[in-house]
């Protein structure tokens, strides 16, 4: 990780599916935390940004935005079955997303900002980040939350689940753990890890 900067600290939230990234980043907000979350921003970029609408159909080899907008799933099971389609998708995705998070960040008035992004390690954009949290949950919960919330069988879970980092590896490349299994209080962790942060901004 970087040295901690300040100001303009960055808090970078990364788990796994299903471990409740999203859920976590909602309390963050409500402390008054602005929150930048690199899935959706991604999602934008590849349907607004027309040079790389043009990449990814040639990198796919045909046309994904048939409907006016990017058919995910399409681009998807592309990816999941082709590593070197998705490093290419990645490669012209990434550093477009990580400077419009320095964009938005500079732009942003509170003590800190978070970045969430579920391959925040995988993708280099742990190296924007001050400080890093990992949301983990228990794998039966993440797997029952993800079926239900993205309408995904088991066994595409499971196969999701297999294709990240695992926890373990994500843990030890962390500043601070958030369990968020059904049985634990996610909020005093939360305050926790503010209070923290809030302290290294004040001393
Ligand atoms: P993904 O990587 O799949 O987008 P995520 O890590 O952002 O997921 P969330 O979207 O926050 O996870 O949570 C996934 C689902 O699990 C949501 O439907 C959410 O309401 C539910 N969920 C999150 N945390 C808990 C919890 N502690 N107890 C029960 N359900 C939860």
């Amino acid at each position: 990780m970087n040295e901690f900067r300040k100001p303009g600290m960055k808090l970078g939230i990364t788990g796994g599916i299903g471990s409740g990234k999203t859920s976590v980043c909602r309390v963050f907000n409500v402390l008054g935390i602005p929150v930048f979350s690199a899935d959706p921003e991604a999602q934008k970029i590849m349907n607004s940004d027309s040079r790389i609408k043009k990449e990814i159909n040639r990198i796919a080899g045909k046309n994904l935005f048939t409907k006016g907008t990017l058919d995910r799933s399409r681009l998807a099971s592309l990816i999941f079955n082709d590593p070197e389609c998705l490093k290419k998708v990645n490669t012209l995705v990434h550093p477009v997303v990580f400077e419009r998070f320095k964009q938005w960040a500079e732009l942003q008035k509170a003590p800190y900002v978070i970045m969430e992004n579920a391959i925040l390690f995988e993708s280099g954009a742990s190296s924007l980040v001050d400080r890093v949290a990992t949301i983990i949950a228990p794998v039966e919960e993440r797997i029952q939350r993800v079926m239900q919330s993205k309408e995904l069988t088991r066994d595409q879970v499971l196969d999701r689940i297999r294709n990240q980092m695992d926890d373990e590896t994500r843990i030890k490349m962390s500043d601070y753990v958030i369990n968020n299994s059904e049985n634990a209080m996610i909020i005093p962790v939360i305050l926790r890890i503010h209070e923290d942060l809030i302290d290294h901004l004040n001393t």
